[in-house]
């Protein structure tokens, strides 16, 4: 789960990072009103989840109020678009932000680094840029420490960290906001924090002026103040459904829907229905046992999306036993009767009697996942 830029800064002015004045408007006139306050120029910013919004033209100068309202005005409701992401987001809201006068910017940013299981600080001097960009064209200009979670960043860490970005005359700063950094992403079970531009203005402070943070979603059973954060217009719909109905699911671009209980389970019916030619519509896990009203929701998000041609049901009967399974899947299609032709695999514990039960329902049973892979992927091709 991604936070906004106002909520990110939130999180790391807390922890002892600073970050320049600025709150959240959801209009024009709020946004003169914070302007006012504020009483200096202001950067009207799109909070989107987006990255590039500055080029993108989500990021405003308003050097007074007047400047702000017509800033805001065309920034609230615009569609910002770019080639990450192409397909857009509409701003909502704007973060009315206390200008800083910039003297130059820099990249600081820590994410959790798997193979070492430690964390990865990442500084620049390359800063206000993508990352991305930099670590493709300026590899050598970015400096990583590794960091241990138990300890934290260490003292002659924040000092090489602050050598490395050119920032050797503000250690004691940039050590603070760095170990900063690390906390905010240790407490919160964060994938990701990044400050991009922490800039060094005009009166030689240091002083974050985007930041993003990334939920370990894994992590959102303990992480309950995340809820409150959520923003349903940034999930698709059918993400939000299945959240809510206790679903795994991620969805794809393929026309296969693909109704599994357990996640590997659900890996092994994606990639076997690739093997045959197909393209699956999403990942689904409706978790242990096939509860009949998991099996309804889980139907409902699936048939949701137009794209999808054809539904293949892949179920290992483990503790639920296979007949009980049947009968579940019977009786929602009888309530909801979709027009999408449907292929069922189902093996373990009774089986056979499932079997029997999907075939005198008309339910085409496969015996194997690749006789179910391949009956599905012929389905959805006859309704291309
Ligand atoms: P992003 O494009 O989504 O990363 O949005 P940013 O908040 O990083 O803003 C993009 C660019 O706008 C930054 O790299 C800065 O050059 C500029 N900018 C952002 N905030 C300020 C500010 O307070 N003062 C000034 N002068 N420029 C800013
Ligand atoms: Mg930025």
């Amino acid at each position: 789960m991604k936070l906004h830029e106002y909520q990110a800064k939130e999180m790391l002015a807390k922890y002892g990072v600073p970050v320049n004045e600025g709150h959240v408007a959801y209009t024009p006139d709020e946004a003169v009103e914070i302007a006012r306050r504020i009483g200096r120029p202001v950067m009207i910013k799109a909070q989107v989840m987006m990255g590039g919004r500055g080029k993108a033209g989500g990021v405003k100068y308003s050097k007074d109020a007047d400047a702000a309202r017509k800033n805001a005005e065309d920034i609230l409701g615009k569609l910002l678009q770019n080639e990450q992401n192409p397909k857009g987001e509409v701003v909502k809201r704007v973060l009315v932000a206390d200008a800083a006068d910039i003297k130059k910017e820099y990249y600081l940013g820590a994410t959790v680094d798997r193979a070492s299981r430690l964390i990865i600080v990442m500084g620049s001097a390359e800063g206000g840029v993508a990352i991305e960009d930099v670590a493709k064209t300026n590899p050598d200009a970015i400096i990583k420490i590794y960091v241990d979670p138990r300890m934290g960043l260490l003292d002659y860490q924040a000092r090489e960290l602050a050598f490395g970005m050119g920032l050797g005359e503000h250690m004691r700063d940039l050590g603070k906001i760095a170990r900063g950094l690390v906390q905010t992403l240790v407490d919160h079970d964060a994938s990701l924090v990044e400050i991009n531009p922490l800039a060094i203005t005009g009166d030689g402070k240091l002083v974050a002026l985007d930041a993003k943070m990334a939920i370990d979603d894994n992590a959102l059973y303990k992480q309950k103040w995340a809820e409150e954060m959520r923003d349903p217009a940034e999930e698709e719909d059918s993400e939000r459904q299945a959240r809510e109905a206790g679903i795994s699911f991620v969805k794809l671009d393929g026309n296969i829907g693909c109704m599994v209980n357990g996640a590997g389970l659900a890996m092994a019916t994606m990639d076997t229905i690739k093997e045959y030619g197909g393209t699956p519509a999403n990942f689904l896990d409706i978790g242990g046992g096939a509860r009949e009203d998991k099996v309804e929701a889980a139907l409902r998000i699936i048939l949701s999306d137009p794209n999808v041609k054809a539904v293949m049901f892949n179920i290992f009967g483990g503790i639920t036993r296979g007949d009980v399974v049947a009968k579940g899947i019977v009786k929602v299609l009888d309530a909801m009767k979709p027009d999408v032709p449907m292929v069922v695999r189902l093996v373990g514990t009774n089986a056979e009697e499932g079997r029997k039960i999907l075939e005198e329902a008309n339910l085409p049973a496969a015996a194997t996942l690749d006789e179910a892979a391949q009956m599905a992927v012929k389905l959805a091709n006859e309704r291309k």
